[in-house]
């Protein structure tokens, strides 16, 4: 192979790169995310959209599906068209542009249109720098995990310094200074990506594994521009006449989210191609499904619910200095940094006595759950009219953090293990449909929380996290003899 094999910790050099270039992918994301929310709801005055604060909890949420769920398609181009390194360098592209329109001040429509940009940048780019990072090692290389964990560092690390810097600029000075500095992390990658790529990955990713024969390619094609035509004239007649509201096009996308997943396992499990073993591994891959959705629904709401909550219902003061509410948004990532070697060294203390991959997932569950029945308290003991104790919330972003990294690092090679071997290809779009169909549930519950509900809000839906934890340990056993072997 000519993936130079050793110069960054012991790992291939090419993991240097896309370290490097997701991690600043990851700080433009998170960057963005941690101040949109209150630029979305931010009054004109304020330098924001004027947007009330539940559409824009929706929209945050439906853009965070559909971020994940264009991952099908960036597998797809990949795929078929491009291979992975050429369609990561276009989704970068893609993203930095979006995020350069929210940098000028504009309408509520060239918010939509950079949101169109980013959701299909990140779909050509998230879910194939992963799959670089899987070519870099021969199937029997021992340092595969580990190249994984670090990876996973350089997301999180990402994600840590984003809200220091866009959320701090973003929120004391301006929000499209904010968004500015989202592009220029984003440019920085594409730098990064573009200087050490020839020689750091070598032909890791370059090759298109499953290319469109020519015959295919017109037939593609001209399906292609007949649905896009479709769609593009729908839209238009749809919006001019008023009948694509925010509301209705949300609602589209939440059904959607639990449309495309049923699709994808009734296709697998009907394939001609699956076998015996892999259709009885699909069966137990549901319940593990279902459960990481609901821990991304309770997960992804600390970018959303607990958002709201910290700019509205609380306050942290260093002296005369007020912490930004979007700082907040440092918590996941940082306690993802500090605990994910711990877990690592307990994994490998406990050996084969660790817990089984369904009993990870409910782990995950009862965490979520937790996290969210924690903060009903301040909620009980002082109302809702005085500001809470900012320590609810930085514990409830600690609680979420043991859940995620229980079932967060082993869903990726859990899939890969369970999705029949045809499908191989689509295992990284299929994990991330749990975080797509999560938050497209979650612009559906998002509309239900307000002060005044807090306490049945946070009780609900921990409660029933709580409680589908509790049945996927009773069902563990059944789970782990469906997957035939799998661990
Ligand atoms: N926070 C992690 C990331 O951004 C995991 C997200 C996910 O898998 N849903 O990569």
């Amino acid at each position: 192979q000519s993936v130079p094999q050793k110069g960054f910790f012991g790992h291939p050099k090419g993991l240097f790169t896309l370290f490097f270039t997701e991690f600043w992918e990851r700080f433009s994301y998170y960057g963005m995310r941690a101040i949109l929310l209150y630029y979305m709801y931010y009054s004109m005055k304020d330098g924001g959209l004027g947007l009330d604060q539940t559409t824009a909890l929706s929209i945050m949420s439906i853009y965070g599906s559909l971020v994940y769920m264009s991952g099908i398609i960036g597998g797809w181009i990949s795929d078929r068209l491009l291979g992975n390194t050429r369609t990561v360098f276009y989704g970068g592209v893609l993203i930095m542009l979006g995020h350069i329109i929210l940098a000028f001040p504009g309408s509520i429509a060239a918010f939509f249109v950079s949101m169109f940009f980013i959701v299909i940048g990140t779909g050509l780019l998230k879910p194939n720098i992963s799959n670089i990072v899987g070519d870099l090692y021969s199937k029997d290389d021992n340092r595969r995990d580990s190249g994984f964990s670090i990876f996973y560092m350089g997301i999180n690390l990402g994600g840590l310094l984003a809200p220091i810097i866009v959320g701090t600029v973003g929120q004391k000075y301006n929000f499209h200074l904010g968004f500015g500095f989202a592009a220029i992390g984003m440019a920085l990658g594409l730098i990064v990506f573009l200087l050490t790529k020839k020689k750091n990955l070598g032909l890791a990713g370059s090759a298109v594994p499953n290319p469109l024969t020519p015959s295919e390619r017109n037939k593609v094609f001209g399906r292609l521009a007949i649905g896009i035509a479709v769609i593009g004239i729908l839209g238009a007649i749809s919006i001019s006449t008023g009948y694509l509201t925010i509301e209705r096009f949300t609602f589209l996308i939440s059904i959607l989210g639990i449309l495309i997943p049923t699709v994808y396992f009734i296709v697998m499990y009907r394939s001609p191609k699956s076998t015996d073993v892999e259709r009885s591994r699909l069966i137990a891959y549901i319940p593990l499904f279902i459960a990481a959705m609901v821990f991304w629904a309770i997960q992804e709401q600390g970018a959303t619910i607990l958002g709201a909550y910290a700019d509205t219902r609380t306050q942290l003061k260093f002296g005369g200095f007020e912490i930004p509410s979007s700082l907040f948004q440092s918590l996941n990532p940082l306690f993802v940094v500090f605990l994910a070697p711990v877990f690592a060294w307990l994994w490998i203390k406990l050996g084969n006595r660790q817990p089984s991959t369904s009993k990870k997932f409910a782990f995950g569950l009862f965490f979520a759950g937790l996290s969210f029945l924690i903060m009903i308290i301040p909620a009980y003991v002082n109302g809702t009219d005085s500001l809470a104790n900012p320590i609810w919330l930085i514990l409830s972003f600690f609680l979420v953090v043991l859940g995620e990294l229980c079932l967060s690092p082993v869903g990726l090679s859990t899939t890969t293990k369970l999705a029949p071997a045809a499908f191989s290809a689509q295992t990284m779009s299929l994990w991330f449909l749990t975080s797509a169909s999560a938050q497209a549930i979650n612009a559906q519950i998002v509309k239900f929380y307000k002060p005044e509900t807090e306490i049945l809000y946070f009780g609900i839906i921990g409660g029933i996290a709580v409680l589908l934890g509790f049945l996927m340990l009773i069902l563990s056993p059944k789970i782990q003899s469906y997957m035939k072997g799998v661990r």
